[in-house]
């Protein structure tokens, strides 16, 4: 299984969220998934390709080629895509991706995370989108999907787009777990 994660850049953040990330890539490791994540050697980013490598694991960066000249990159990993726009790197993320982590994050986080469920919701990927909601973290983006469904700018696919857990451990069994059903949109172009 290829699994594409999605995490913080930032290294000021609280051991809890490096602990989280520490567990997770332990996990994937251990359920023979190769890894594919943005290639930052800060950050949670660091601390999970530091882990799958320390463990014997697979990991590929993807990483535009103005971050990579800024060595931006991991040192570490020897398994590297360079791109050419953001977007581009977005898109390859995705390539050959059975499913999607979300770790905390910052913007850059969001940013692909949102992007994710927008095309799940839109049907053009079924790829299981799973958050992990260390210390709660996570928190607001929830409701804040709530609220989106509540005022009716989304309609409520229950946990069919994505799904949140609070344990790095629970992860994988969540992503097995997950309906891939692909959603499919109405001529109307409103989703059924
Ligand atoms: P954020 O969640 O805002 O930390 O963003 C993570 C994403 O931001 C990564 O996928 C990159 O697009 C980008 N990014 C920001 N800073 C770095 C960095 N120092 N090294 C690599 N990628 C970074």
């Amino acid at each position: 299984m290829q699994v594409c994660v999605y995490c913080a850049s930032s290294a000021k953040i609280d051991s809890a969220y490096f602990e989280a990330t520490e567990a997770l890539a332990k996990s994937l490791v251990a359920s023979d998934c190769q890894v594919v994540f943005g290639g930052g050697s800060s950050g949670l980013m660091g601390k999970l390709a530091d882990t799958v490598l320390e463990n014997g694991g697979r990991i590929r960066g993807i990483m535009p080629q103005f971050m990579n000249e800024v060595e931006w990159g991991h040192k570490g990993v020897s398994d590297f895509i360079y791109t050419h726009t953001m977007h581009e790197r977005k898109a390859k993320f995705l390539e050959g991706t059975d499913a999607i982590i979300a770790l905390p994050g910052g913007p850059g986080t969001f940013e692909e995370l949102f992007e994710a469920i927008t095309l799940r919701k839109l049907g053009q990927i079924s790829t299981p989108i799973v958050v992990l909601n260390t210390n709660g973290y996570f928190n607001l983006f929830a409701d804040l999907m709530q609220q989106a469904v509540t005022e009716k700018f989304m309609t409520d696919d229950g946990e069919s787009v994505w799904k949140m857990v609070n344990e790095p451990e629970d992860v994988i069994t969540c992503i097995r777990d997950f309906k891939t059903q692909k959603i499919e949109l109405t001529q109307a172009g409103t989703l059924r």
